[in-house]
């Protein structure tokens, strides 16, 4: 778990004297940055991925409540905690920020106590939100990426290949003889295969723009955005051969180790239907099972 101190904050006021009380305040975290309009502003929070930012209300180029509206999805996305600075005295400047996206509202002249409290509680809230967001797209057993999480990352990328007309690959992965294995070794050691094999697929991958997930039980996805078949044939061949390689024993496989079988499809998306992709690599891989397993099949189409 993250603490504290790795917090990204962002400071923005067009007052040096703020800027500096305010930056003594929190000279514990790691990121700190400084931003004296609001178009810097808008810049540098477009650029970079801050925790808490600290936004004075009134600025030479445009107001706080403006610069709010434009982050406002990003702000939603991210969970990026907003606490705003003034010395605004007005009834509904309190509310105007909170309307806006704010979480918080701290006045001028500024209670280094106050300011240092707040940020915390606020970092400290944010850190707890990014956790739990990643605790739900992985797998508790394996700790990669859940079947929920590959199914939104297989949309979002799916639409992004779609609109660039770039081949989409999916290698879809089956222990083999699985069962076998839990009935002769016991379901722990079943886990521990599986972990063994999530980590060695999550090692294979390079790009960040790769995916695998744990499908269900002993089932593998590796989703590759604008990768052509050839390719992830090669990559998923690699993946078959270096499992049989490590030789994780398994008394009841013809192998006597455990090994996976594997299917490859490629498209080109021209629809909104991606499960004709899922589809064709299933079917490969049952064809890669008929076929005596420990193999990769591809698509021919
Ligand atoms: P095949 O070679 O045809 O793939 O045969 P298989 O035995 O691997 O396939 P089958 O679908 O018959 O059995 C899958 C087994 O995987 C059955 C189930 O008990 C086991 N399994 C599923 N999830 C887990 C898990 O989380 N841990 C363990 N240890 N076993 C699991
Ligand atoms: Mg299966
Ligand atoms: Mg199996």
């Amino acid at each position: 778990m993250t603490t504290p101190e790795t917090g990204r904050i962002l400071i923005v006021d067009d007052d040096p004297l703020v800027i500096r009380l305010l930056a003594s305040a929190l000279t514990q975290y790691s990121t700190l940055m400084f931003a004296t309009s609001g178009n810097e502003a808008l810049k540098m929070i477009r650029q970079y991925d801050f925790d808490v930012i600290l936004l004075d209300a009134t600025l030479p180029d445009q107001s706080g409540y403006e610069i709010c509206q434009k982050i406002s999805r990003q702000l939603e996305r991210d969970g990026v905690q907003v606490i705003f600075v003034t010395g605004q005295t007005e009834i509904d400047a309190e509310t105007r920020a909170l309307e806006c996206g704010a979480v918080d509202f701290i006045r001028k002249p500024v209670s280094v106590p106050v300011v240092q409290a707040r940020v915390r509680t606020h970092l400290t809230l944010k850190q707890r939100t990014d956790q739990l967001k990643l605790l739900s797209r992985i797998d508790g057993l394996t700790g990669v990426n859940n079947r929920g999480e590959f199914e939104a990352v297989l949309r979002r990328e799916w639409a992004n290949a779609r609109r660039q007309k770039h081949p989409m690959s999916l290698i879809f992965i089956d222990v083999d003889y699985f069962k076998k294995l839990n009935d002769a070794l016991g379901h722990q050691a079943g886990d521990d295969r599986l972990r063994a094999i999530a980590k060695l697929l999550s090692s294979e991958i390079n790009r960040n723009t790769d995916l695998v997930a744990r499908y269900g039980g002993e089932e593998f996805v590796i989703l590759l955005p604008n990768t052509p078949q050839s390719w992830a044939l090669k990559l998923g061949q690699n993946l078959v051969d270096k499992l049989f390689d490590l030789n994780l024993p398994h008394p009841d496989s013809p192998f006597e180790r455990v090994t996976i079988s594997a299917g490859v499809a490629s498209i080109v998306p021209e629809n909104e239907n991606y499960d004709t992709l899922i589809e064709a690599a299933d079917q490969c891989l049952y064809q890669a099972k008929t076929d005596g397993r420990n193999t990769i099949v591809s698509a021919t189409a």
